[in-house]
């Protein structure tokens, strides 16, 4: 998938053992997922050289792609097995879906800015998806993805890459009997990331997992610039 030279093996195995094992990311699959995704084709080109820091990088229209560590630590969390659908609202890079797509069987995500999502279009095809070569199919959308993807839902884990005044109840509403959801929730400085269960029965549980800091969740028709 990253082609015959894989001159990035070297950064991209560092910033496993590095920025994620060593502070805690313990599930293999989520570790050998992270192994597979060259994150270089999910940056700007001008930023190639500082794919694998540890740390946001912007990725144009004031959106950044999330910092491994904590794209890490909410896959860790969804507990994502080999046969699970995801959903993931505010897709920007495509760097999340894609290394979700080697974790679960298919993968649904809603952006709201259209350049960001032929983009990510385009990294995602660079690295062989939708179709052939990532462990998931890969289905895209423009939209407001807090109103979830009713079409496609139940979904056994979503994936929130936006911070949310509150947890949208049509998401929580698509979330599979044991499904999973990682949501930012809070305004600015002040936000939690939580980690809402659905359990067999139907009910919900939020447990709040620490402080984040996402771009905001825009519940508003999406930009078609
Ligand atoms: N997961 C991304 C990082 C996303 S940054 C990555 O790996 O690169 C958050 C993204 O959420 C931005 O692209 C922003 O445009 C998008 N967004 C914000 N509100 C949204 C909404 N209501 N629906 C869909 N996307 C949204």
């Amino acid at each position: 998938m990253t082609g015959p030279t894989d001159e990035r093996r070297p950064e991209r195995e560092r910033m496993v053992a590095q920025q994620l094992r060593a502070r805690g990311i313990r599930d293999q699959r989520v570790l050998d997922a992270f192994l597979a995704v060259p994150r270089e084709r999910f940056v700007p080109p001008a930023l190639v050289e500082r794919a694998y820091e540890d740390g946001p990088l912007d990725i144009g229209e004031g959106q950044t792609i999330s910092q491994p560590w904590v794209v890490a630590i909410m896959l860790q969390a969804l507990e994502l097995r080999p046969t699970d659908r995801l959903l993931e609202v505010g897709v920007g890079s495509g760097y999340a879906l894609a290394v979700a797509s080697h974790l679960c069987h298919e993968v649904f995500g809603v952006e709201r800015r259209a350049s960001l999502l032929a983009a990510a279009r385009d990294h995602l095809a660079s690295v062989g998806a939708p179709g052939g070569g990532m462990a998931g199919d890969v289905h895209l959308r423009l939209g407001d993805g807090s109103v979830g993807w009713p079409e496609a839902a139940p979904f056994d884990a979503i994936l929130v890459s936006a911070a949310g005044v509150a947890i949208p109840p049509a998401l929580e509403d698509q979330l599979a009997p044991a499904g999973r959801m990682v949501i930012p929730v809070g305004a600015g400085g002040d936000q939690q990331l939580f980690l809402v269960r659905r359990d067999a029965a139907g009910s919900l549980a939020r447990e709040p997992l620490g402080p984040v800091r996402f771009v905001p969740l825009v519940t508003a028709p999406p930009t078609s610039d």
